[in-house]
Formats: C-alpha cells, structure tokens, sequence
C-alpha cells in the first residue's frame, strides 16, 4: 500500500510503499476513496501542542510513533474483513469514525470512548487515511452515507462532528440569546452552518480574515465582526438584549487573543466552548468566574452516537452543504503549506491514486 507519512516531526510527509495489511479478528480493510484534510493534522506533523509559556506537550510522549500516517476524515470501500468482523461486508461504502478509545476499559464500554485514557484514533495514534488503504479496528466505526459524495461526506467525521458537538453544549440557550462563532475556517464554518439545525438562537462570527467573514455570512451567520477591531466587543453587545452580551461563544481557534474575545462578548451565567488547539495560555482575572457566574469548557471531536445523528441530520438536507475543493493525495504537503498559510476556504480534501 502507499502512504504519505511523517518520517521525521515539522519535515513534509514522504512516500512510502509498505504490503498491504489483512485484517485479523474485528478489523475490517478499507480502501480509501477520499481524506479531509484537517488544521490539526498541522499539529501532528509539528509534533507537539503549545501549551505557553515555552511548554510543549509532545505526542511522542502521548505514544505516537514514527513513521505516522495522518488522515483522520476518512471516506472508502470495505475490501476485506477479519473472521470477526460481523456486519461489516466487501463492498460497503462507508465513512470511518476515527475518534476510537481502547474499547475495552470502563469508559469505552459505557460508551465515553472520548474520555478513554487510552486513545488508538486513526491518524492521530493508529496509521489514518493519507493513503490507498486504511485498516478500522471494528465494523462499529463504519457508518453509512448514503446520499451524499463521498468527499462531502468524509468531513463530518471531523470538522462536522467537531462543530456539531461544539454547537450541542450550547442546545439549551434560548431563541433570544446569541452565540458567538470565533474562527470561521473550516470547523466554523461548518458550525454555522449546522447552527441552525442545533440551536435555537442565532449565531454572529468573529473572524480577523474579510474573505472568512464574508463566507459565514452567505452562510447564515446573523452578523460578522473583526476580532482585531478594538471596539469589536462593544459592537457585538450592541446586538444582544440590553447589551448584556453573548449566552454562549465557541471558540474554534483556541488562542489567547480569541479566548479573551470570547470570554468579553459572554453575558452574566454565559458560556465559552473551547474547541481550537492553536495553542498558548491565557492569563484570565480570576474573580471575573464567580462575578459574572461564567463556564468554560473543551469540546473535543465528537462521539460515535454524534457522528451517527449527525450523519441523520445532513441526509434529511437540513444542513447546506460546505464547499469542498479535491486535490490529488501527491498535493498532500502543498495543501498542508496553504492550511498554515490560513488560505482555505471551506475545506479540501485529498484522493489517492490520482
Ligand atoms: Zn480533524
Ligand atoms: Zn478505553
């Protein structure tokens, strides 16, 4: 099988040519039709998150191995299944869940796979879908789409999922609040597309970039403002009810400038979902958590019981479609480079074999 692969951390990815894997027990061989590509794949290659303030966490010490393959939106037939493999049959096509707990902890069999300790996602832990082939630890994680393309189909395993459980944490606002959609590449976009679908309230966006803003608003966002404005914050409120401000805000980049952004736009009792890894710390006047009866929480990928309603959703057409560019898998370290440029719009995905 071919694979682009990280061979060493921060360098592009290289070729690699390995025998194509048979799957053993529950495993089931998929053969990859289309990947998204995902800003976090950026920090895989990278090696580490930023914690700030010089701290690193490094995923070597998370257990990940090199040579890695990377992929994690992954979208393809079923081509051969181990002798355990119940339900799952050569010709499927299906999209993969990659968000995969051990499987055989507590957690896992309550069905919190996220909350595992001992995580094997594909392409962040387990070899993913930046190749031809890609093999799924059980048939579970296969799931049916469809009516829809396949390269559309594909982002919902991440951006979508990650979006829609993002956007759930806030379900119970009511239709006179606002929430606040911070970042409006791929996932936010997503998020504000899917808003409709999950919340009551409206959403406005908050993006630096005049193209991203203009995209979410085409998109149904009810307004779009630029974080980098100083009087941003002011003008948002303006929208809100007595201008007391946002009930909840997503932060989708996860920096300490759009932390602060958030946290400024909540009302009293409001709620920030922390959703981006970009990375860094953020010193945060503590007695303002208490004063103003503030949460903040992490919202990370999504479950497989998400992915599933999730995947209801966008069959039944309630959720317009993001727009989606195809490149060829060889491409993968040239849109890897406009990924990091911040130069997409919406979201790519790559094809192997082309
Ligand atoms: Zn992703
Ligand atoms: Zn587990």
């Amino acid at each position: 099988m071919h694979s682009m692969q990280i061979v060493e951390w921060g360098k592009p990815l290289e070729p690699r040519e390995r025998p194509t894997p048979k799957p053993q027990g529950t495993e089931v061989l998929v053969r990859v039709e289309a990947c998204g590509v995902c800003h976090s794949d950026l920090h895989l290659q990278e090696g580490y998150f930023d914690l700030g303030g010089g701290n690193k966490l490094e995923l070597e010490k998370l257990g990940l191995k090199l040579p890695h393959t990377l992929g994690h939106e992954i979208v393809g037939e079923v081509v051969a299944v181990g002798p355990e493999a119940a339900g799952a049959r050569i010709g499927d096509k299906r999209v993969v869940h990659p968000w995969i707990g051990c499987g055989s902890c507590e957690t896992c069999r309550r069905g919190d796979e996220l909350l595992c300790t001992s995580m094997r996602s594909l392409g962040a832990r387990r070899d993913g879908g930046y190749a031809d082939h890609v093999l799924v630890p059980h048939p579970r994680y296969l799931i049916d789409y469809d009516g829809l393309s396949p390269e559309l189909a594909c982002i919902y395993t991440c951006s979508g999922v990650t979006a829609y459980s993002a956007l759930k944490k806030l379900a119970q606002l009511p239709e006179r609040d606002i929430v606040v959609i911070i970042g409006a590449g791929g996932v936010g976009l997503n998020a504000v597309m899917l808003s409709r679908a999950v919340l009551k309230c409206k959403v406005v966006v908050a993006d630096i970039d005049a193209n991203k803003r203009e995209a979410a608003v085409k998109a149904g966002a009810a307004a779009a403002f630029d974080n980098s404005d100083p009087e941003a914050v002011q003008k948002l409120r303006a929208m809100t009810a007595a201008g007391a401000g946002a009930g909840g805000a997503i932060d989708f980049v996860g920096a300490p400038q759009s932390a602060k952004f958030g946290l400024d736009a909540l009302r009293k009792g409001g709620t920030l979902v922390i959703v981006g890894l970009y990375g860094g710390m953020a010193p945060i006047p503590l007695p303002l958590f208490p004063q103003r009866v503030l949460t903040v929480r992490g919202s990370y990928v999504g479950g497989l019981d998400d992915i599933r309603e999730l995947m209801a959703l966008v069959k039944s057409g309630k959720v317009p479609p993001i727009p989606v560019k195809t490149r060829p898998l060889g491409e993968i370290n040239q849109v890897l480079d406009e990924l990091r440029a911040g130069r997409v719009l919406g979201r790519i995905v790559v094809k192997p074999g082309s």
